[in-house]
């Protein structure tokens, strides 16, 4: 059985299904501060999962995991995501997830569960010396939520070389869309991702879209990321998972689709996919934003054999009719 942690949310729901549509068992554990129970109710309609509520940060709730279940594998995506969060109350972030980290990793070798697949970000580069970045780019985050991801990595390589805990990490770029039967997809309060907020200014009369600068240096002006599809992502962790178990060795991957947009271009391409006017406003910039992130992702293509299939407006199309599901 595969435990997935925190797949009660965004990502690590669109993975489970990838996994359930590949017929294997999973235990999901989350402790729903920002999963959903609804996620939960909608997984259990497409395959055979077990759901257990449980904090991280309580080593006996995760341990009560590994005596109950016979897991062989770890997907872990469990953790605090929202960089201007971070910058402002970085105990939480190191709290939960730092500790929440090494207790799953201590309760692994304990129980003698040795390969992970771990949710890693692009956010640990920081500022760009050079686009697009590859792996090797060097590593120096600018916020707490990017040290944070960058050090459960490198926890990771010590935990091999002593423990021989084999690890992926995959490193996301700008994850987007929803399940293509709008099933489950971005739900996050309070939102703060580019595409949701542009498509929650078509439902919400009073949400002004707010476009956060336009005097990068750019060629329109906005920030340019890559925005890869989150079923394209779950299938990342298919092949990573795979991957891992076949060659029983620890590594690293971007996963991005190469290619930037700029929010201009994501806004202009909402407007067209949605056929609606969206009233729009040019902000200040936005602390910690970097001007241009996107991926070089051929390693990912040539070790995991993975690339991705669908194209931006393929996910604006998955977002803008999950978002229908919750207006
Ligand atoms: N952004 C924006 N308006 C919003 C949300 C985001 O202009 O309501 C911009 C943000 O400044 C960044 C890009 O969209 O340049 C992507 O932001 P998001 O929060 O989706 O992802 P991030 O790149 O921060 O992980």
């Amino acid at each position: 059985m595969i435990l997935i942690t925190g797949g009660a949310g965004y990502i690590g729901s669109h993975c489970a299904i990838e996994f359930l549509n590949n017929d294997y068992e999973l235990v999901i554990f989350d402790n729903l501060e920002n999963g959903h129970i609804e996620t939960i109710r909608a997984l259990e309609k497409i395959g055979k999962i077990h759901f257990i509520k449980g904090d991280l940060r309580n080593i006996e709730d995760i341990d009560s995991v590994f005596k109950k279940f016979d897991i062989d594998s770890v997907l872990h995506f469990a953790g605090f995501i929202q960089v201007e969060e971070s910058v402002g109350n970085p105990s939480k972030y190191y709290k939960n997830n730092i500790l929440g980290s090494l207790n799953l990793f201590d309760s692994m070798i304990r129980h003698n569960v040795k390969n992970i697949v771990f949710s890693s970000t692009c956010a640990i580069y920081g500022e760009p010396k050079y686009t697009p970045l590859d792996e090797k780019h060097p590593k120096n985050p600018i916020n707490a939520y990017g040290r944070t991801k960058l050090m459960i990595e490198e926890i990771l390589e010590d935990y091999d070389k002593a423990y021989s805990l084999k690890s992926i990490k995959l490193r996301y770029f700008n994850v987007t869309g929803a399940d293509s039967q709008s099933r489950i997809g971005e739900w996050h309060d309070p939102e703060t991702h580019l595409i949701p907020n542009i498509l929650k200014s078509v439902f919400e009369e009073e949400k002004t879209f707010k476009i956060y600068g336009n005097d990068y240096d750019t060629f329109d002006g906005t920030c340019i990321r890559d925005y890869v599809n989150v079923e394209d992502m779950a299938r990342a962790h298919k092949l990573a998972y795979l991957y891992l178990k076949e060659n029983q060795k620890s590594d690293e991957f971007n996963i991005g689709t190469q290619k930037g947009y700029s929010v201009s271009e994501v806004f202009q391409t909402a407007k067209s996919v949605t056929q609606k006017e969206i009233p729009v406003l040019i902000e200040k910039r936005r602390s910690g934003d970097a001007a241009i992130l996107f991926a070089d992702a051929s390693k990912a293509k040539k070790l995991l054999n993975w690339q991705p299939l669908k194209t931006l407006e393929d996910s604006i199309k998955t977002a803008y009719l999950w978002e229908k599901t919750r207006h």
